[in-house]
């Protein structure tokens, strides 16, 4: 399980379940466990601190690569 953090202010965003080795490009919904400070602005994910983390595309989250940082394990 990764802990998603915003690159900004270090705050928790998300829990996500990673499957592969691979960056982490988007973060499918489905696999998100928990979620902490984020603000949906129309279609954009936002941190509380303002900092712009992704983009909403339906299924799936868009991630913004300088956004956000993570730790913990990869499946
Ligand atoms: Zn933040």
């Amino acid at each position: 399980m990764l802990t998603i953090k915003c690159s900004k202010c270090k705050n928790k965003l998300f829990k996500y379940r990673k499957i592969g080795k691979g960056k982490v490009l988007v973060c499918h919904k489905n696999r998100i466990k928990r979620m902490y400070k984020m603000i949906k602005e129309l279609d954009t994910y936002k941190c509380s601190c303002g900092n712009v983390v992704g983009k909403d595309e339906g299924s799936y989250i868009k991630m913004n690569g300088h956004g956000f940082t993570y730790s913990g394990t990869k499946e």
